[in-house]
């Protein structure tokens, strides 16, 4: 089941499209758009901490990757510089086409409500709204109207597989069915990129093979897919593993055909 593509031209948000440095990468010449390109971003820190030591990384539409490493290597650092929540020291960032350090901060709000879901370890639901509500603020700034925005969170939670528990609330849920909600909630504004933070972190090995599952077939229908994870176990189920050491890549190593590529 596909989720109907919410107005994403409608409401207030002024954003990226609207920008006019920010026009849409031209087409490439073989292969799929690249909806992530990194080109030699550092991030220091005050003291002498170099988070990012000059990465360069692109991932194209239709990848499942997992960017791996140890506590410190720099993963975070590159979720919050991908995920547009950071600005690099030095470097540039492209995300969905748009080059990320000329937008504004309402631009960049934009830009995340319109092309990246989030999924984060601890699931990060709101407690006293249900699974409906809880998916459906996931459109709150892509400018989609309310009955629409429960409209399309209820056909996310389908693709999910947790149409049963459309009224539960989180407490009512398992971890794996919590995660679930995330997901769903991630992917109801049909992103161009889903970061997932550890996503299986928190949960115990049965229902984290769930959600592993659950990525992989929703990669295979075409969501591009970045794995943050420090366990190498989850990275080597990935096709693509971007390892990290000391904020750099260490080695960037493909098996099968990777996403679309
Ligand atoms: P990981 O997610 O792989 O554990 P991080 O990206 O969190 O790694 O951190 C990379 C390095 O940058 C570490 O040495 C960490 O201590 C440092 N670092 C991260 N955030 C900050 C910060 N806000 N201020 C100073 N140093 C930081």
């Amino acid at each position: 089941m596909t989720i109907p593509t919410p107005g994403r031209t409608s409401g207030s948000v002024s954003g990226p499209a609207s920008a006019p440095t920010a026009g849409r990468p031209s087409s490439p010449v073989s292969g799929p758009a690249s909806v992530v390109e990194l080109r030699d971003v550092v991030k220091s820190y005050a003291g002498g901490v170099h988070a990012l030591r000059g990465v360069s990384l692109t991932v194209r539409a239709g990848e499942l990757l997992a960017i791996v490493g140890p506590s410190g290597s720099g993963k975070s650092t590159m979720l919050n510089v991908i995920g547009t929540l950071d600005a690099p020291t030095a470097g540039t960032v492209r995300v969905a086409g748009y080059d990320v350090g000329s937008l504004s901060d309402a631009q960049l709000s934009a830009l995340r409500a319109r092309h990246i879901g989030f999924v984060f370890q601890h699931f990060h639901l709101a407690a006293g709204r249900d699974a409906v509500d809880n998916v459906a603020d996931g459109l709150l700034y892509a400018g989609v109207p309310r009955k629409e925005r429960r409209a399309h969170a209820r056909a996310a939670l389908e693709r999910v597989r947790l149409g049963h528990r459309l009224g539960h609330l989180p407490a009512e849920l398992s971890g794996g069915e919590k995660q679930r909600v995330a997901i769903a909630r991630a992917l109801v504004g049909e992103p161009d990129l889903l970061l997932a933070d550890e996503p299986t972190g928190a949960l115990d090995m049965a229902s984290g093979e769930v959600v592993m599952a659950l990525l992989h077939e929703l990669n295979a229908a075409g969501t591009t897919i970045c794995v943050i994870t420090h366990d190498n176990e989850i990275a080597d189920l990935l096709p693509r593993r971007v390892r990290f050491r000391d904020g750099e890549i260490v080695s960037d190593s493909l098996t099968q055909e990777a996403g679309s590529r």
